[in-house]
């Protein structure tokens, strides 16, 4: 079979994610036969370097051979059962295993089966513990201007990417949206630290605005992920965590893209040391497997949901899938990993290569911005790099960058106009050093 036989095929029944179908007339899809650690392998044999860890998904590779071998002992032994009423060995050992390795206090998991759906988990759950405890006027949320926190009505309503967001418009909920702290927009001489300091007036003008009538504040620490890559510094989320305390508000940690050890850290809210009333993950959960998704919350929150069943205080959501155990079992396979290869220790060498492989980038003509935050490498290409202005977005330059990459053998999916490296933590020093020299020949190429 040849890449043609599939894409024919493909194209006459299947309709792809996040995409404009047409631009297939043009742009060749990419056909995967096989993986194997970094690598894809398409039908026609050619290979590509997973640098976006299959949107960012993939921690320890494909057909990674330690998580294979748990998901087929797991598949002769139970493959699924309903979780309400029963129980399971995954789940039980995977619920310990996140309680102790999550930010202190985290111990209750409740499941669900994609980031989408475990961020609509923590909104019902936050408002209901308000109701719950009596405070029915908390019906509002609080989130940061570029935000993304998934595909759902109200995961759109919550997030702030237009492009995702604004047909939809007219079927969203209203959110409060708060100024984001990001480091791009930093004044010269200022920190990233500054500008957090500098923006958190702002979330305080909301908190003391809208506190009374607001379930919680919902914000994806360090990295916006979907907004571009765009990255803060830890100092917000110290003053964040505080002022909510204060205001009698939640802090939803939405980990989902940043978790498992993408930041430095296992999850990014311990580089501020705070700890959120709900932490939603998902993505690095299960290495890029399953589809599975957790989100943690305290004992004060459990309480007020436990009661008698006439008080109708209970959290009554599910979803078909929740808590599968080929996925429990995956997701303990990828904490096995993490600890038996001491990942962390690794990926801050990685970070500093990655770092290192970039570093021409900041003296490009056309490039406004290198930023990153441990396994995290995204570059913004500008028209013009002392004002900063963007290329028009509908000369498409980052989807050269992209061609350009899958013709050298990368996967280099941009977010518009930033090429980004989010690779899996496999990956090689050299195969880090051949992802900048292909990005970099795409830059040159994209900005003619
Ligand atoms: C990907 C993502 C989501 C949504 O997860 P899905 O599994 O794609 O529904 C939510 N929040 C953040 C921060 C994400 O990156």
């Amino acid at each position: 079979m040849k890449n043609s036989d599939i894409i024919d095929r493909d194209l006459a029944v299947v309709w792809h994610p996040c995409t404009q179908m047409k631009d297939h007339e043009s742009l060749p899809l990419v056909p995967i036969r096989r993986g194997e650690g970094v690598w894809l392998e398409d039908f026609d044999g050619k290979r590509y370097i997973d640098a976006i860890s299959s949107w960012w998904v993939n921690l320890f590779g494909h057909a990674n051979p330690r998580i294979n071998a748990a998901v087929k002992d797991q598949l002769d032994t139970l493959e699924h059962v309903i979780l309400a009423g029963f129980s399971h060995q995954p789940v039980v050992e995977l619920s310990e295993r996140l309680v102790k390795i999550a930010p202190p206090g985290l111990n209750h998991c409740f499941y669900a089966d994609n980031g989408s759906a475990a961020v609509e988990v923590a909104l019902k759950m936050s408002f209901h513990y308000w109701r719950n405890t009596g405070k029915t006027n908390k019906t509002k949320f609080i989130t940061l201007s570029n935000s993304y926190h998934g595909e759902t009505l109200g995961t759109l309503a919550i997030g702030d990417v237009a492009l995702y967001k604004k047909t939809y418009e007219p079927l969203l909920m209203e959110a409060i949206t708060v100024p984001a702290p990001d480091c791009y927009d930093r004044e010269p001489g200022e920190s990233c630290a500054d500008v957090a300091h500098r923006m958190f007036v702002h979330m305080e003008q909301a908190l003391e605005r809208h506190a009374h009538e607001t379930a919680a504040v919902i914000v994806e620490p360090l990295v916006q992920c979907a907004g571009t890559m765009r990255m803060y510094d830890p100092e917000y989320l110290r003053l964040l965590r505080e002022a909510c305390d204060r205001h009698g508000v939640h802090l939803i940690a939405d980990e989902i893209a940043v978790g498992f050890g993408r930041t430095g850290t296992m999850f990014a809210c311990e580089q501020a040391a705070i700890s959120p009333d709900f932490m939603t993950t998902s993505k690095g959960l299960t290495a890029g497997y399953l589809p599975m998704a957790v989100v943690l919350t305290n004992e004060t929150v459990y309480r007020a949901f436990y009661d008698e069943y006439e008080n109708l205080t209970a959290f009554l959501h599910s979803h078909s899938y929740t808590g599968n155990p080929l996925a429990c079992r995956t997701a303990l396979a990828t904490l096995d990993i993490f600890e038996e290869d001491d990942v962390l220790a690794r990926n801050v060498e990685l970070a500093e290569v990655m770092r290192q492989a970039t570093e021409h980038l900041n003296e490009h003509p056309h490039v406004a911005d290198v930023r990153q935050t441990g396994m995290i490498l995204a570059v913004e290409m500008v028209k013009d790099r002392a004002t900063r202005e963007p290329f028009d977005w509908k000369e498409r330059r980052g989807l050269r960058v992209y061609q350009h990459a899958l013709s050298r053998g990368a996967l280099l999916r941009p977010l518009g106009n930033v090429s980004y490296m989010m690779p899996p933590y496999v990956i090689t020093p050299e195969q880090i050093y051949f992802l900048a020299e292909v990005m970099t020949e795409g830059i040159d190429k994209a900005v003619k």
